[in-house]
């Protein structure tokens, strides 16, 4: 099986209402759901194809922005060796790294903290999966990306946003590719 397959089976294996304390019976509906405190889970369809831009290899260490609801974490985690996610709201991390654990996951660690700084003392990453919008990229993040790396993030302030694909070739080089318009809630200052 390639790589690609093995990833759509892991997101079809994921089981979206294990993640979802409200709405639980419309789990199986591709749209993006209220998981409290004014955010939201992803519709699945876009947490698969962010997934799959990402290009995972198995041995990847990942950092994730906007842990939420946990979904998209548990995806990445299920692909890679090690996911390193971050949460600004304490109810959601406390909430997703409880669900997390008891669904026996050992390859996540877990941070409460404002993650436009990302997470210095782990990077550098070879991906990098951000999930909630900020109005430019933010420099710390282009900084933790490892040469070679890439990172899915939402850029933009209000309704649509781009989704940019951003890849550092060996050397440090950015480049940037939009690849779609999306809606993502703002990536907040703390
Ligand atoms: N990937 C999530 C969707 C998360 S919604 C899922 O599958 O459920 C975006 C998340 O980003 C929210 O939980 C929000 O609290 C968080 N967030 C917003 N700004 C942040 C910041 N500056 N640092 C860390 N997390 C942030």
């Amino acid at each position: 099986m390639d790589r690609r397959d093995e990833i759509i089976k892991y997101y079809r294996e994921l089981e979206r209402s294990a993640f979802m304390d409200l709405y639980k019976e419309y789990a199986h509906e591709d749209t993006p759901f209220p998981i409290g405190y004014g955010q939201t889970i992803s519709q699945p369809s876009l947490v698969l194809e962010m997934t799959l831009l990402l290009d995972l290899k198995r041995g990847s260490r990942v950092l994730e922005i906007g842990t939420g609801s946990g979904y998209q974490t548990a995806l990445l985690a299920k692909a890679v060796e090690r996911v390193y996610t971050v949460e600004r709201v304490e109810e959601l991390y406390l909430r997703a790294k409880e669900r997390l654990s008891a669904m026996e996951y050992t390859n996540i660690e877990f941070k409460l903290a404002d993650s436009k700084l990302g997470w210095p003392k782990k990077g550098p990453f070879d991906r990098i999966m951000v999930t909630a919008a900020p109005a430019t990229l933010p420099q710390p993040l282009l900084d933790q990306l490892a040469e070679g790396g890439k990172m899915v993030i939402p850029v933009g302030e209000g309704y649509g946003q781009d989704l940019l694909l951003v890849t550092k070739e060996e050397g440090g080089k950015i480049n940037q590719r939009k690849v779609a318009t999306v809606s993502f809630v703002p990536l907040r200052d703390s």
